[in-house]
């Protein structure tokens, strides 16, 4: 297995946008009250005595939604400066981008991945559940600010659903013709809507690659993330094509992460919800964070003996009890 020294952070669980797929409107979200998210000061206490001691070195600030968690600019400017901080980057849905992509940028971040379903307002207003009021542009002016302000790569995610923007592909992989941007395309799961994946289901990336490698060619690209995406190029695009591919592959062996939930619960795996962990708890009582690196190590033994679990081990029959935006996605 690869060594894993990337955490991924969820800041918050709460999200400005209702994605169909991951918290769908109407279903009742429990969320996480205040005085039980991990605070700043907590955070940077287990990143540096707990997580940079056992390995840790790359950070990705996730969400439900980071943007909307105050304080997100200077939580960057610490992360960002601490020396065994290789890599920082966040996901977000771009919605208020525009107004604070500079101020990421000062503040050191640098790598930044945004979800775009869909190039059309109607079915991206759809997708993200817009409660009557249109998203597309203000997440577009987001992504162009990113652009602007110079985050690189800058990557777009794509949840492929079938009859929903399945038909989109070819124009969201001509994006990266004349752009020097990355767009992504996951495989839909069935994590957050169960109802809908198992009405919809999910394609296979390799039927996506064929009907872009009908329409211009596909090559495999020189550039190759250190994550799960399999890196492709339309030939002479400055951008690349990554597919996301959890549920027609397993890529176990390339496994490089954990996620820490916004309560402090650190968990091994996506996919198999066993053996998660609460480092929130004991640090409140004031364990040593000698102890809380012992957890941590002995859940980064067990780590490929979880992964290679079949995939629905630790959840309800298949049911898992958190979605995407709870773990931190
Ligand atoms: N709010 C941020 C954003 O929009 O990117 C970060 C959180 S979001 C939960 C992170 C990623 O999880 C997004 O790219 C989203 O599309 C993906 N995601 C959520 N539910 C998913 C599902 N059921 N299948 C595949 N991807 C999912």
């Amino acid at each position: 297995m690869n060594q894993v020294d990337y955490l991924r952070i969820s800041l918050i669980d709460r999200c400005n946008f209702r994605c169909q797929y991951c918290m769908p409107e109407g279903s009742e979200l429990n969320y996480i009250l205040r005085q039980e998210l991990l605070t700043f000061d907590e955070l940077l206490i287990l990143l540096k005595e707990v997580f940079i001691p056992v390995g840790f070195s790359k950070f990705r600030l996730t969400g439900g939604e980071p943007l909307l968690r105050p304080g997100v600019v200077d939580l960057v400017r610490e992360i960002a400066s601490m020396p065994e901080t290789e890599d920082l980057a966040m996901s977000t849905n771009a919605f208020l981008l525009a107004d604070m992509a500079q101020d990421l940028y000062d503040a050191g971040l640098r790598r930044i991945n945004i979800s775009l379903d869909s190039l059309h307002p109607e079915t991206f207003d759809k997708i993200i559940g817009n409660r009557g009021r249109t998203r597309w542009q203000q997440t577009w002016e987001g992504i162009q600010a990113a652009y602007r302000v110079g985050f690189a790569p800058l990557k777009l995610n794509v949840v492929v659903i079938p009859g929903i923007n399945e038909g989109e592909v070819l124009d969201l992989a001509a994006l990266t013709l004349d752009r020097h941007w990355h767009v992504r395309f996951i495989e839909f799961m069935p994590i957050g809507n169960a109802q809908l994946f198992s009405d919809r289901a999910w394609v296979p990336s390799e039927e996506l690659r064929q009907h872009i490698r009908s329409k211009w060619g596909l090559i495999e690209s020189k550039v190759k993330g250190n994550g799960p995406a399999d890196v492709f190029q339309i030939p002479g695009a400055k951008g690349t094509l990554g597919f996301i591919s959890q549920m027609s592959e397993c890529f176990c062996d390339r496994c490089n992460r954990m996620r820490l939930s916004a309560d402090g619960w650190l968990r091994p795996c996506l996919l198999n919800e066993s053996e998660r962990i609460d480092l929130k708890t004991p640090l409140r009582q004031g364990v040593d964070t000698q102890q809380l690196q012992d957890k941590v190590r002995r859940l980064l033994s067990l780590k490929p003996e979880i992964n290679f679990q079949q995939r629905y081990s630790g959840t309800n029959e298949g049911v898992y009890t958190r979605t995407m935006s709870q773990i931190g996605g």
